[in-house]
């Protein structure tokens, strides 16, 4: 499917790997050019190189912390009017709601919620302005269905969500839309240190902590970074304008629910 989004502009954050770096792929399948950013050089300058080749599209790598100031300044320098922006880092590390203090709020704070809001409020106004904006937020299944290990993570991308149900409201008239992507347990190495820290604190082999994982989901799997990809780049294509304000959960129905 032509998503008519060719010769567009994206900006995708934390893309060197996992569902970032699937979501830039299949921007750029869809032949959009990229400004790709993650913190570490190599591997980011490697997934830059390797998409630009295979697609034949335009990668730009730019080494920057997207939940620091200077990183973000660094990234709009290099795409200072893109048409569509995809926010994505880290997300942070599991614990015990009485292990939190400041520095650890305010850190989950600052990278989960205020660095997005932050960009999307840099990019906005050119994107009324020129009348077409498209924003993914990649936040996390843990936003809908507590994992009380990851309140850190739940807190502060609720707060995001929360910024993101009002604004891409105020903004779809501008034929701007944002909506926010939910991933359950896809594979990547976030999920590999998720599983790892699970595999501990239950006593048992890694390899049982993701049978176990993979055997708790209906599809009795991880979800890919393809399939993660192709639900984003949708969300960014021509025909996605309709779209506005959504939570998309992909999680392999592992949210028991009728609706919703
Ligand atoms: P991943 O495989 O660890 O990849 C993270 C990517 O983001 C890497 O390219 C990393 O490169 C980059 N990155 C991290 N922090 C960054 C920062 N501050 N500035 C710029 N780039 C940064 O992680 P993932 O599994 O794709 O997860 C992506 C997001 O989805 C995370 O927030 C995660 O919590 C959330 N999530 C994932 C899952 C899952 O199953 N995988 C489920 C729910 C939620 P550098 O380290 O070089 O910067």
């Amino acid at each position: 499917m032509d998503l008519g989004i060719k010769g567009k502009t994206a900006i995708v954050c934390g893309g060197s790997k996992g569902l970032g770096r699937g979501s830039a792929e299949k921007l750029a399948e869809a032949g959009v050019d990229i400004v790709l950013a993650a913190r570490t050089q190599g591997p980011l300058e490697e997934t830059a190189g390797k998409i630009a080749e295979k697609y034949g599209i335009k990668v730009t790598p730019v080494a920057a912390d997207v939940t620091t100031p200077e990183g973000r300044a660094k990234l709009l320098e290099a795409a200072p009017a893109p048409d569509i922006l995809v926010n994505n880092a880290g997300g942070p590390p599991p614990g015990m709601w009485h292990e939190w203090g400041e520095d650890q709020w305010q850190a989950a704070i600052r990278a989960n919620m205020l660095s997005p809001i932050h960009l999307m409020t840099a990019v906005l106004p050119g994107m009324i302005e020129r009348r077409w904006g498209r924003i993914v937020n990649i936040t996390s299944g843990s936003v809908k269905s507590p994992i009380a290990a990851l309140g850190l993570s739940g807190a502060a991308r609720s707060g995001l969500t929360g910024f993101v149900a009002g604004t891409s409201r105020q903004v779809a008239q501008y034929g701007v839309t944002i909506n926010n992507l939910l991933p359950g347990q896809h594979d990547t190495d976030r999920i590999e240190s998720l599983i790892k820290n699970t595999a501990g604190s239950k006593g048992i082999s890694v390899e049982e902590a993701r049978a176990e994982a993979h055997a708790a989901n209906p599809t009795g799997r991880f979800g890919t970074t393809e399939e993660f990809g192709a639900a984003c780049a949708f969300l960014c294509s021509a025909y996605a304008g309709y779209i506005v304000g959504q939570n998309l959960l992909l999680d392999g129905g592992a949210f028991n629910s009728t609706l919703g």
